[in-house]
């Protein structure tokens, strides 16, 4: 089995609402879906979600990455030689969601190739993942309104606070109105998009102290290397890198120099290979792991689902995979679903991305 092409395919699916946070906003998913085409007939497919105020990657920089660099130099290639891939890639500095989309559609045909769900292929822990949702921007009341109404219509029982906003009292008291509102059995975390300085996010976590947060993540730019340290040492709750640690280098040195003690994993980032090696070094230093979203599609989110499920460290919490509800249409041709508060995996060889043609046909910009 070779490459035979490889297809960039821009498509825009507006939001329901725009979506607030730290380092921006957003209204319109525009993404790229990937498709990657053997010799022998099979598609391999990924969804890429450009972010370009964290990243620096867009819709067009993806296409024109993957067109003009990536698909020349991996056609020929059998796409079980993950590892020949990786290398080709890793020449491209940055570009991560492009190199991510490849490798899941990689891992996808080797999975229809060999008749067998990734799941598997991956690791097999088990066959579903529990949902943490994500409160965005809106005022106390709001989100407390929105975390119930997951909590009656999902049973979704983790939630995921962007905060970041200056002055502090308007994330410190989203915390208290949810806590307050929702009882002692949801997890609360927060998430600052490195909107804080170190020291502003010590007051927070001062100020909500006794409120049962489980974790912060990126409270400020990991490059506040010494204000940050401090913080990591000084705080009861981990730390968690996210925009800070990208690849598997990132990682380890943001794990080693301290400036987390916890790490996110998106494999819209990072693909199944690199999510892997994050997940060995953080199994290894004995850190916990949390996988993240990139405001993922139902393409991007079962992607998520499909390694998060695949190994025991990484199911271990719960996985932020909802943020599909906030488009008003998605390309997956069989919808996923949010059960007990749980998204499954899907059973059939591959990673199990059927996608609509008629909707891409509708969404698609070329
Ligand atoms: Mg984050």
């Amino acid at each position: 089995m070779k490459i035979e092409r490889i297809e960039a395919i821009p498509y825009a699916i507006p939001y329901t609402h725009p979506l607030r946070f730290a380092s921006g906003e957003v209204h319109t998913a525009s993404h790229v879906l990937i498709r990657v085409h053997t010799d022998d007939g099979l598609v391999g497919t990924a969804d890429t979600p450009p972010r370009p105020y964290t990243y620096g990657e867009t819709q067009k920089s993806i296409i024109t990455v993957v067109d003009e660099i990536f698909a020349p130099q991996l056609a020929g290639l059998d796409p079980f030689d993950r590892e020949k891939a990786q290398r080709v890639m890793a020449r491209t500095v940055h570009n991560d969601t492009a190199k991510g989309a490849v490798d899941i559609a990689l891992w996808d045909l080797i999975g229809q190739a060999v008749g067998t769900p990734v799941h598997k292929l991956l690791g097999g822990y088990t066959d579903s993942m529990r949902v943490s949702h994500m409160l965005g921007f809106r005022p106390a009341a709001e989100l407390l309104e929105e975390a119930q109404r997951f909590r009656e219509q999902y049973g979704v029982t983790t939630f995921k606070l962007k905060t970041g906003r200056r002055p502090l009292d308007l994330d410190v008291e989203a915390v208290r109105v949810l806590r307050e509102g929702l009882g002692d059995d949801v997890e609360i975390y927060l998430d600052a998009n490195r909107g804080w300085t170190a020291n502003e996010a010590m007051e927070v976590l001062r100020r909500t102290d006794g409120l049962g947060l489980t974790a912060l993540e990126e409270p400020c730019d990991a490059s506040e290397a010494m204000s940050r340290r401090r913080l990591v040492e000084h705080s009861s709750i981990p730390i968690v890198g996210d925009e800070s640690v990208p690849t598997p280098g990132d990682v380890s040195r943001e794990l080693l120099s301290g400036g987390c003690n916890a790490v996110c994993i998106k494999t819209a980032r990072s693909g199944f290979t690199q999510a892997t090696e994050i997940l060995g070094l953080c199994t290894g230093l004995g850190v916990d792991v949390t996988m993240g979203n990139q405001i993922d599609t139902q393409i991007g989110s079962l992607a998520t689902v499909t390694f998060g499920a695949a190994h025991e460290a990484s199911q271990r919490r719960a996985g932020e995979l909802s943020n599909f509800l906030d488009m008003s249409d998605d390309l997956l041709a069989e919808p996923l679903e949010i059960i007990s508060g749980r998204i499954h995996v899907r059973d059939v060889p591959g990673v199990g991305i059927a996608i609509d043609e008629e909707k891409l046909a509708r969404y698609r910009q070329d």
